[in-house]
C-alpha cells in the first residue's frame, strides 16, 4: 500500500515528485504529501488529505524548489486520513524528514518510551514514531551520520517498511531502506530515482536496483550509493535493467485504465501464452516446470494461496488441475493460510498467486511453506517482486502494469498461466493423452481471438449497465469452472461500483440467497453450454418463478436459457476449462460501465489499494 517516491539530483525535484505520485496513486490515495530540500537549506513540507491534485490545490501554484525531495501518497493504517496523519513526518527538531510504507507493530512501546524522554508526537500514525526514534539516536551519539542512525533504529523496529529519510543537515543524500515493502532506486547520470515500483523511474532511466529486504542504502551526490544490512553486512548492489515500454504506463486514448486494461486481454492473454504454448511443436515450455519435472510428476498435492481475484483464479485452478492433472488441490486465502498451523511439507507444491508479487500475505505464506519443506511456485505479473524473487520457481503473468485498482488483464493472464502449467502437469503425469491435449493447446491458442471478438459487446453491456445500476443489490450466479467467474464478477461490482452484490454456486442459492430475490433484484448468470447447462437453466426457472430479473451469459447460439433470460450476453463455445477466460470479460465491462454512469472513481475506488502490502 502506499506509493513512495524520491529524487536527488541536478533537476527540480518538485515536478519529478509529482508526477511520480500520480503514477503510483493506484497504491493509495487517501492523503499526499511532499518534502523538499530549498537551494536555501530550509525544508519545505506540505501534505493534505485526499489526492495529490487535492495537494496540488493547496499549494496553490506554489512550487518548491530544490534538487533533493521525498513524496508519498497514504493508505491509512494507523489513524485516519487528514492533513496531520499525511505523510512526511518530521523529527521533533524538524531536521528530518521520512515517508514510510508499511506498519510498525511495536510503535506504542517505542512512543511510550519516546515520550518518556520528552518526545512529543502530533500524528496518530506508526510512522511518525519512527522519524523521532532516528532522531533519539543521532541525538545521543555525535558520531553518528543518518545512514548508520537509521540503520541502528531499524533494529529496534518490529514490522514492515520501505522508508526514505531526508536530513537538512546533508543535502546531498537520502537514506532509504526497506522490509517487506517493495522499493526500488533508479540510478541516473549524477541523479537518483526513489519509487515504490519501476513505474515512476522507467522514464527517466532504465537502471535500476531492488531493495532486498532488511537493507539499508545511502543516495549521494558525491558518494555514489553503499547498501548495507540492517546487521551492518556489506551489500554489493546488483544493477538490473527495466524491460518496461512507456506506452504501457499511460492511458493510450482511454478514458480509465481499466478500460484500457480490458480491451489489452487479447494481447496480453497472447503475450501470456506465447513461447510457452507451443502449437507447431505439440507441447508446453514452461521451465518452472521443464527443471523440476520430477518433482511435479510426484507431488502429493498442490496447495494454492492468494487473495481477492488472484484467490478467484486459484479457485479455477483448482478445477483445472483435477481436471487434466488428477492432483489433490487446496485453494486457501492466505491470510488465514498463514495463522493456521496447516500440514505441509516435502511432496506438497505451493502455488501463490500475486498480482503485484507484494501481496504481504501470500508473501508470508509462501516463508511458511519453505520453512516447512514444500516446493514454491509463484505467479505475478511483476517482474522482479519479491514473490517472484522468492519463490523457488514460477511464471510470470506478462500482462504488463496494470493500473487500474480493480484487476482486470492481470487475472485472465492469472488463469491462462494456471491452464498452461495444469495441462502441462496433466501430461507429465500421464493424465491427459495425446489427443485431449492437443486439443487443449489448439483450444487454449484461439482464446485471444475469441476475447476480441467480445470487445464488440461493449455497446450491449453498456444498455444493460444502464437498466441495471440503480439496484442497490446484485447476485452473480454460476455452477463448476464458472462458479468462481460468479465470485470475481460480484468482487468487480462491488469494488467500484459500491453495489453490494454476492457471489455463489447457482445450486447453493437454494440454500439461503434465495430468500433475496424479487423484483428488485438483478440475478447475473452464466449458463454456458457446458457439463452443467441443465443444471444452470433450472435455476434460472427458479429465480424466475420469484420475480427476479435476470441475465445470462450464454453460449452463442443459445436458445433454451435465452427463453427464459431478460438480457443475453453471447459468448463463443470453448472447451469447459477455457470459458472463464471469456465468460469473465462481460463482467469487467458491465461493473465498468454501472461504475462509470454511477459517477464513482472507477482506477482509484474508495477505501482499496492495488498492491496490498499490509496484512
Ligand atoms: N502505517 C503508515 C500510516 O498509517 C503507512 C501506511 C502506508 O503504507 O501508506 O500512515
Amino acid at each position: 500500500m502506499c506509493g513512495i517516491v524520491g529524487y536527488l539530483g541536478e533537476q527540480e525535484a518538485f515536478p519529478l515528485l509529482i508526477k511520480g505520485l500520480k503514477r503510483l496513486e493506484y497504491r493509495g490515495y487517501d492523503s499526499a504529501g511532499i518534502a523538499i530540500l530549498d537551494d536555501d537549506g530550509s525544508l519545505e513540507h506540505h501534505r493534505r488529505k485526499g489526492k495529490v491534485d487535492d495537494l496540488l490545490e493547496h499549494m496553490n501554484g506554489h512550487k518548491p524548489s530544490g534538487g533533493l525531495g521525498i513524496g508519498h501518497t497514504r493508505w491509512a493504517t494507523h489513524g485516519p486520513p487528514n492533513d496531520v496523519n499525511a505523510h512526511p513526518h518530521l523529527s521533533g527538531d524538524g531536521q528530518l524528514a521520512l515517508i514510510h510504507n508499511g506498519i510498525i507493530e511495536n510503535y506504542h512501546s517505542l512512543k511510550e518510551t519516546l515520550t518518556g524522554r520528552g518526545h512529543t508526537f502530533y500524528s496518530d500514525t506508526d510512522t511518525e514514531v519512527l522519524v523521532h526514534l532516528i532522531e533519539e539516536i543521532l541525538k545521543n551519539s555525535e558520531d553518528l551520520d543518518l545512514f548508520e542512525a537509521t540503520r541502528i533504529a531499524l533494529n529496534e523496529v518490529v514490522g514492515a517498511y520501505a522508508i526514505a529519510v531526508v536530513d537538512v543537515g546533508r543535502p546531498h543524500e537520502l537514506v532509504l531502506a526497506r522490509k517487506s515493502s517493495p522499493l526500488v532506486i533508479g540510478i541516473g547520470e549524477g541523479e537518483f530515482f526513489i519509487a515504490s515500483d519501476a513505474t515512476p523511474i522507467i522514464e527517466y532511466t532504465k537502471n535500476v536496483v531492488y531493495l532486498e529486504d532488511e537493507e539499508v542504502a545511502r543516495v549521494s551526490l558525491t558518494a555514489g550509493l553503499k547498501i548495507r544490512t540492517i546487521k551492518n553486512h556489506k551489500v554489493t548492489p546488483v544493477i538490473t535493467e527495466l524491460e518496461m515500454a512507456m506506452e504501457s504506463i499511460e492511458k493510450g486514448g482511454y478514458e480509465h485504465f481499466m478500460l484500457k486494461e480490458i480491451h489489452e486481454q487479447p494481447r496480453s492473454i497472447a503475450d501470456c501464452l506465447r513461447g510457452r504454448l507451443r502449437l507447431g511443436h505439440g507441447s508446453i515450455r514452461m521451465a518452472g516446470i521443464d527443471d523440476h519435472q520430477e518433482m511435479w510428476s510426484q507431488a502429493q498435492r498442490l496447495i494454492i494461496v492468494a487473495c481477492g481475484t488472484s484467490w478467484h483464479a486459484g479457485l479455477i485452478a483448482e478445477y483445472m488441475f483435477e481436471d487434466f492433472a488428477r492432483i489433490p488441490v487446496e485453494v486457501e486465502y492466505a491470510s488465514e493460510f498463514r495463522y493456521r498451523n496447516p500440514v505441509i511439507g516435502e511432496g506438497d507444491i505451493l502455488i501463490a498467486i500475486s498480482q503485484s508479487g507484494e501481496t504481504a500475505d501470500t508473501l508470508a505464506a509462501i516463508r511458511m511453506a519453505k520453512e516447512k519443506g514444500a516446493h514454491v511456485f509463484g505467479i505475478c505479473n511483476v517482474v522482479g517482486s519479491s514473490i517472484s524473487r522468492e519463490s523457488h520457481s514460477g511464471a510470470y503473468t506478462h500482462a504488463g502494469p496494470e493500473i487500474g485498482v480493480a484487476s482486470t488483464k492481470a487475472f485472465t493472464a492469472q488463469l491462462a498461466v494456471l491452464a498452461l502449467v495444469a495441462i502441462r502437469v496433466g501430461r507429465l503425469r500421464g493424465k491427459l493423452d495425446e489427443q485431449r491435449f492437443n486439443r487443449l493447446l489448439v483450444e487454449l491458442s484461439g482464446i485471444p481471438e475469441k476475447v476480441q471478438a467480445l470487445m464488440a459487446l461493449e455497446p450491449e453491456i453498456e444498455q444493460i449497465a444502464e437498466q441495471f445500476m440503480k439496484a442497490p443489490n446484485a447476485l452473480f450466479l454460476g455452477r463448476g469452472y464458472n462458479f468462481p467467474v460468479a465470485l470475481e464478477g460480484a468482487l468487480k461490482l462491488k469494488e467500484i461500483s459500491y453495489i453490494h452484490a454476492e457471489g455463489y454456486p447457482a445450486a447453493e442459492m437454494k440454500h439461503g440467497p434465495i430468500a433475496l430475490i424479487d423484483e428488485n433484484m438483478p440475478v447475473f448468470f452464466v449458463a454456458t453450454q457446458d457439463a452443467h447447462y441443465d443444471k444452470v437453466v433450472s435455476n434460472i426457472q427458479e429465480v424466475k418463478a420469484r420475480g427476479g430479473r435476470v441475465v445470462a451469459i450464454v453460449t452463442a447460439g443459445d436458445t433454451e436459457a435465452s427463453a427464459l433470460a431478460d438480457k443475453v450476453i453471447e459468448i463463443h463455445r470453448s472447451d469447459d476449462a477455457f470459458v472463464p477466460l471469456l465468460s469473465t470479460i462481460p463482467f469487467q465491462l458491465l461493473s465498468y460501465h454501472i461504475a462509470v454512469k454511477l459517477g464513482r472513481n472507477v482506477d482509484q475506488p474508495r477505501n482499496l489499494a492495488k498492491s496490498v502490502t499490509v496484512e
